[in-house]
């Protein structure tokens, strides 16, 4: 009998204690430093309780475990919904600070419905029998002119006699034009980006022509809200807007957002390769971002109000009382998400989309496909990357992101990316089950 390769063991964050989770066998405590140290030491006086938990394991019966699961995982995945990411156009109305998109004018674009009639014909086609649903992305798909609001209704009419609902991401300045346009449509959620308070926000993510944003986009937000639409509201966080959260949490429950039905929050990291050398350290690394606002939290734990952080599992665990399923793949590309644009490309997902030499294949004027580097995608999982193979984290990382990792590993999509599970489920761990500062009943 041996301690299972897929043990997460280590120290919670500002505490004595220790954890053990095992997401293979979906087990989980917190231990005292006297049961740390017989783990550390590989003394066990609790063995039964560690060999009925799957933390004390003999190798062979757990890799027919491991098996079982992945097979379990692959028919989940097989039966999941696919979401369908479609870019009407790249132009963007903005001008933000961490942009690459700068070349971009702004323009009352429009697409050919051409165009959109061959999408949702490949899409019915190559997806049928599946449950799906299309994300309209951009640049910035809801532009304030006529020509984009035609092009937007049509896709939402063609949506509704295809009867697969929408989602939209938006920087929200449009919005409040936009809801009698997209109350025509079944409306799953629209992602609506702010990134702090009304100074903050409009200082990093003007118009193109300079003026402000903020409060365009929270008449957005409150008539969105008010008609029914679900919003989730995203920042794209760096060293410079950290701590200016806590205003926009606070903003966010003063208005009734953030306990409204429907209403969610999510943070982005801002990583983008392409501030200037004396920018780069305003960005976080993941570790970095976590660390910061485990801080945050501790001094204004108000936030969580407004916004949970998932640090890896730990926020599954507080929430449902269990694990996760095991977490063998954690990139939906080319498995249960693709991404198609205006010039009648396809792509694997919104990392790659529109970006040159990482199209899959084209859905107009004709249907052509790259199966061997589709094949690549859609196999890809940490029973693929050698690296992950023996990783403890594989189960609850899941690899990372595919394109990250290409990139990473000189176009390699069989490569790893690889997530600070460890670090984060400290830090998670201490904050949701030690520290007190939410309950969870
Ligand atoms: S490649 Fe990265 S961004 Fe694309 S689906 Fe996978 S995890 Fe997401
Ligand atoms: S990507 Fe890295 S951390 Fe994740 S499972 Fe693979 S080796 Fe482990």
């Amino acid at each position: 009998m041996v301690f299972s390769k897929h043990n997460i063991f280590s120290k919670i964050t500002d505490s004595e204690n220790y954890f053990i989770v095992n997401p293979l066998s979906g087990q989980a405590d917190i231990l005292p430093p006297e049961k740390a140290q017989e783990i550390l030491e590989k003394k066990y006086t609790d063995i039964d309780e560690y060999v009925e938990k799957g933390y004390i394991v003999d190798e062979k019966e757990e890799e027919k475990v491991y098996k079982r699961a992945y097979l379990d995982f692959l028919d989940n995945r097989d039966d999941s919904e696919i979401q369908i990411f479609f870019v009407p156009w790249y132009t963007c109305n903005f001008k933000c600070t961490y942009c690459y998109q700068e070349g971009y004018s702004e323009k009352d674009e429009s697409i050919s419905p051409d165009v959109i009639d061959a999408f949702f014909e490949y899409v019915n086609r190559e997806f049928a029998g599946k449950p799906k649903y299309v994300t309209v992305f951009g640049g910035e798909p809801l532009l304030p002119g006529v020509n984009s609001k035609a092009s937007i209704e049509y896709l939402v009419n063609k949506a509704n006699e295809n009867n697969l609902d929408l989602a939209f991401v938006t920087n929200g300045y449009a919005l409040e034009e936009y809801v009698p346009i997209l109350k025509k449509g079944r409306i799953r959620e629209v992602q609506v980006t702010i990134d702090g308070t009304k100074e903050v926000h409009d200082s990093r993510r003007p118009l193109k022509g300079g003026k402000d944003t903020f409060e365009a986009i929270v008449r957005g937000v409150d008539k969105a809200l008010e008609e029914g639409i679900m919003i989730n509201l995203r920042s794209v966080v760096d060293k410079d807007n950290m701590e200016n959260l806590v205003g926009l949490a606070d903003y966010a429950i003063e208005k009734g957002w953030a306990s409204h039905p429907d209403f969610k929050t999510q943070l982005g990291r801002n990583y983008e390769l392409h501030f200037c050398q004396s920018d780069q350290n305003r960005l976080y690394d993941r570790v970095g971002l976590y660390k910061d606002l485990y801080k945050l939290i501790l001094e204004n734990p108000q936030f969580l109000e407004y916004h949970k952080p998932a640090y890896s599992i730990s926020k599954f665990i507080f929430e449902n009382g269990e694990l996760p399923d095991p977490l063998f793949d954690s990139c939906p590309a080319c498995k249960t998400e693709w991404a198609f644009d205006f010039t009648g490309r396809i792509y694997s997902c919104t990392a790659t989309v529109g970006k040159s030499g990482e199209s899959l294949g084209t859905y107009y004027p004709s249907v052509t496909r790259k199966d061997e580097v589709i094949d690549e995608w859609e196999s890809r999982d940490v029973t693929t990357i050698d690296k992950c193979r023996d990783c403890s984290l594989q189960l609850a990382c899941g690899g990372g992101c595919a394109s990250v990792a290409k990139n990473n590993h000189k176009g390699e999509i069989h490569s790893p990316d690889c997530r600070p599970v460890r670090d984060l489920m400290e830090m998670g761990i201490s904050l949701y089950f030690e520290k007190g500062v939410l309950n969870n009943d």
